[in-house]
């Protein structure tokens, strides 16, 4: 507890410094945690975030010319501020390096992870207010985030995705072909998809809440033949309670370099997450930024694992959202 007393006091200190509030010293945790995250998203959508600014004692960013208020991480506009309890919060995650092994996860994980997916299937609780994901990539309809579209080539198949993402994913094409070159695993891969689905107007099954497909923000790899692998957590749920138990070796998996590309040109993939999704890459450029501003708060690998849990950050999380 001292220990980690000090790192607070640390950490809340080396923020002041880094992100100072005009008029103000006094900086608490979720302060931080609003700083960091506007801050990852101002460093991975420099062309849409015009500031960052400390208004009315809590973080904003403006968009626009609207300004969004952190709101305990709900992220609402100024007139839904006071609104904060009708709305879920977005999750941020420490985007993890390495797949976790599900024989990891303790007791009380499962029993979590177990809650929290019959909850989903309930469709209970709250969802997004969508203003703040609507102006940042720029359509809060169908129209809209049609006109965003590109149609582009990935691995060979037709897809359509968000404009925004038309370079990374020829980033992501081109390594993953000069991949394959030298690498039998990538080759196959490659070979055996049966198609990609990218922009798909959706809402998440009995919510309000926008699939990233919705806007064009990510893909689906399918390959032509799962041979009985698992891909989905929400279809492994429906015949096995033990669905986050189901060891890695039965989920159908790109090959490692294949996501270690999508990884570097800002893709989150699915297949990390605890309700996995293994099929699914989505346009997450702020998770990695995240992690880049944490390791700049600290040099050392540890503390900054320390730092992330102090801003309350889970690993390998995602919420549970149907496809
Ligand atoms: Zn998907």
């Amino acid at each position: 507890m001292k220990y980690t007393g000090k790192i607070a006091t640390f950490l809340i200190l080396l923020f002041a410094a880094l992100f100072p509030i005009t008029g103000s010293t006094i900086m608490n945790s979720e302060d931080i945690r609003a700083r960091l995250i506007f801050e990852a998203y101002r460093r991975a959508f420099p062309d849409r975030i015009d500031s960052i600014e400390y208004r009315n004692e809590e973080w904003t960013a403006v968009i626009d010319g609207d300004r969004f208020y952190w709101a305990r991480g709900r992220i609402l506009p100024e007139a839904d501020r006071g609104r904060w309890t009708l709305y879920r919060p977005y999750v941020f995650y420490t985007y993890p390096d390495q797949l976790r092994d599900p024989r990891s996860l303790s007791p009380e994980q499962i029993a979590k992870l177990r809650a929290q997916g019959e909850a989903e299937a309930r469709l209970t609780g709250v969802d997004h207010h969508p203003a703040f994901r609507a102006a940042l990539y720029g359509s809060s309809s169908r129209g809209g985030a049609e006109k965003r579209l590109a149609k582009t080539t990935l691995f060979g198949k037709r897809v359509n995705v968000h404009g925004r993402i038309v370079d990374a994913l020829g980033k992501v094409d081109r390594a993953v072909r000069e991949a394959a070159e030298s690498d039998q695993e990538v080759a196959a891969f490659l070979n055996g998809i049966g198609s990609i689905g990218g922009y798909n107007w959706r809402e998440i099954r009995g919510t309000s809440r926008r699939s990233f497909h919705s806007w064009g923000l990510a893909v689906d790899i399918q390959p032509a033949r799962l041979g009985g692998k698992i891909t989905f957590w929400e279809w492994e749920r429906e015949r096995n309670p033990d669905w986050m138990l189901a060891p890695l070796e039965r989920r159908w998996m790109p090959p490692k370099k294949v996501v270690q590309a999508f990884e570097k040109e800002g893709f989150a993939w699915g297949g990390k997450w605890d309700f996995y999704d293994t099929m699914h890459f989505e346009y997450r450029p702020e998770l990695h930024e995240m992690k880049k501003v944490l390791a700049s708060v600290s040099e050392a690998r540890e503390f900054s694992e320390s730092a992330a849990d102090l801003a309350g950050f889970e690993r390998s999380r995602e919420e549970p959202a149907a496809r």
